[in-house]
Formats: structure tokens, C-alpha cells, sequence
């Protein structure tokens, strides 16, 4: 069954930017006749904070969404799926479409590209390294592992588009970036793209800061697996909550978690209400709105929240 998610990073408690994303990401799916996944991005774990998985969960269910199964389970932990980022980083690897990486984020910075590229690409410093300056490299640091791009005989990178329902093209440069971390992690956008293919996600919705990376990933998804099916994936980068300065929402911005809201006197139904309200829906329950839902109709600016008494 085509499905939809969300997923969170469990590094604290949800704030309403992430509670509204939620909404839309239940709301495209279940409109769309798609089961929706919940997956714990969990790669981090210096990021990850203990408890706040099971708060997270609480806090979507409180607002209406219901997820589906999958194998037997309500969510999906990405710690819990190594085996299957290391057999896809093995797959480009045996293709030779990677190679080590040595630099460090600093020298990355101070490298020297070409004029107009995007900042933070990066300037293909080790892509052809000789073997002999790779065995010296290795002695010096532990190598990321980069996917090795397609470049135009003069060494362009090559665009990749992809059609997102609320922004129409996004176009980006496929860049060479990182599929695993020097620690031996793999990188977020292998994991994003193997958990999307593998638990038949064919309805990304997230917050339009991600926007950038959807044609890097929708290409890594159809070199990885089915280019067909990569290219059917259903994008929606939707706009983001901002506080009264104009900058990201975030949790030092006061009261924006729905614990915080309910010791304000705003509980679990209000703040669902303020969020539809927010996005033009009818206030209510969940499946109320999903009636009256329509992508078309939903605001194309952020939101700016003002907590009470802040
Ligand atoms: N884990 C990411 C976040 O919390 C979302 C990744 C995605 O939806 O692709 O921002």
C-alpha cells in the first residue's frame, strides 16, 4: 500500500512547527488514500534524548494522528535498521559510486570552488585522490563515504528536479555527499532514502527547510533501487512556524510545546484548533478537517506564533 510518514528526530520535545508539519503530513496522506508511517530518526545520538520518543508519540496522538503498522509495530527506530544502511552504502560502493573522504568540515569551508556553486557543496577535494594519497590519508583520520556524483565531461555537476505539490520545481545540483559519516554512521540522506523506498513511502511531506535535499535523495533513491519508482514519489515541502523575529520557531522561543501550552490553559484540543485554524481548516477533530482539506488552499507563507505571555 502506497504510504506517507512523518519523522522526527527524538532530540526533545515537538514544538508546534513540528505539530503542524505532522498535521499536514496525516492530512496529504489520509487524503490521498495512503497508510501513514511513523519513524524515529535516531542516528544522532548525541542528539537523542531519552523519553522524548514516547512524548513525541503522545503528542501526535493527542493532536489526531493515527499511524499504521508496520511489521507489528507503531513506529520504525532508525538505530534499529543498520543492517539495511550498510547494505545499501555496500551496494554503491560495489558499483564504485563512492569514494573516501578525508576533509575535514573546516577544510571543506576554506577549499577553494568554483565560482556560483552552492555553498556548503563540496569541492570534490578527495574524489580523485590516488591510491597511494589515500593509504596516507587513511593513517591520518577515519574517511567519511561519499557518493560519487555523475559529472558533464567539463566536471559540472549535474540537476536533478523533482515536482513538489506546493512549490512546483525544485531544482539542485547532485553534489557528492556524504552516505556515511567518518564515525560509520550513515549519513541522514542514505537513511531517509533506503527507510522511504523500504517501507514503500511514495509521500514525502516535511518542512520546506529540507526542500533543498529532495532532488539529491529522489536521485539516490533511483540509483539504489527503481528510477521509475523514484520518480512517482510525491513531494510537499510545507512552510515552517516562525517566531516574532522571522526566524525558525524554537523551543527557546517560550511556550511552543504542547506542555507548555496546556500549563498556559491551552490544551491538546485547542491547540489542534489553533494549528487548523492556522492552515485554514475548520477547527475540530482531525478527520473533520481531512473533509474540508485541499493542498491548493493552504497558506503559502510561514506562520509567525507569538506564545502567550512571552
Ligand atoms: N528527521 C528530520 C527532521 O526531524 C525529517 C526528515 C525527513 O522528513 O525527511 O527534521
Amino acid at each position: 500500500m502506497p504510504a506517507g510518514r512523518y519523522a522526527p528526530s527524538p532530540s526533545g520535545e515537538l514544538h508546534l512547527g513540528n505539530l503542524r508539519t505532522g498535521m499536514l503530513a496525516w492530512l496529504f496522506a489520509r487524503s490521498t488514500e495512503r497508510a501513514f508511517l511513523l519513524r524515529f530518526e535516531d542516528l544522532d545520538l548525541a542528539r537523542t534524548v531519552a523519553g522524548s520518543e514516547d512524548q513525541q508519540f503522545d503528542d501526535l496522538q493527542a493532536m489526531g494522528l493515527t499511524f499504521d503498522a508496520q511489521d507489528g509495530a507503531d513506529r520504525t527506530r532508525q538505530s534499529e535498521r543498520m543492517d539495511l544502511y550498510g547494505a545499501a552504502i555496500g551496494q554503491l560502493q560495489h558499483a564504485e559510486l563512492t569514494y573516501e573522504c578525508f576533509c575535514s568540515r573546516r577544510e571543506i569551508h576554506e577549499a577553494a570552488r568554483a565560482p556560483h556553486a552552492p555553498t556548503g557543496t563540496y569541492p570534490g577535494t578527495c574524489r580523485y585522490l590516488s591510491q597511494e594519497e589515500r593509504r596516507r590519508r587513511r593513517a591520518e583520520r577515519p574517511a567519511a563515504v561519499r557518493l560519487r556524483a555523475p559529472r558533464s565531461e567539463t566536471g559540472a555537476a549535474t540537476r536533478f528536479s523533482v515536482e513538489d505539490v506546493l512549490l512546483g520545481r525544485i531544482t539542485t545540483e547532485v553534489d557528492d555527499f556524504v552516505v556515511q559519516r567518518n564515525d560509520g554512521t550513515p549519513a541522514y540522506n542514505l537513511a531517509v532514502v533506503v527507510d522511504d523506498h523500504l517501507t514503500g513511502v511514495d509521500q514525502v511531506v516535511r518542512g520546506d527547510d529540507l526542500a533543498p535535499s529532495a532532488p539529491s535523495q529522489a536521485y539516490l533513491r533511483g540509483l539504489l533501487y527503481d528510477p521509475q519508482a523514484a520518480a512517482e514519489v510525491q513531494y510537499a515541502h510545507v512552510p515552517l512556524v516562525l517566531n516574532v523575529e522571522g526566524r525558525r520557531l524554537a523551543k527557546r522561543d517560550g511556550a511552543v510545546t504542547r506542555a507548555a501550552l496546556q500549563e498556559q490553559g491551552i490544551d491538546a484540543a485547542a491547540l489542534r484548533d489553533l494549528l487548523l485554524i492556522s492552515l485554514g481548516l475548520p477547527a475540530g477533530p482531525l478527520a473533520q478537517a481531512l473533509e474540508s482539506f485541499d493542498p491548493k488552499a493552504l497558506p503559502g507563507d510561514a506562520w509567525v506564533f507569538q506564545p502567550p505571555n512571552s
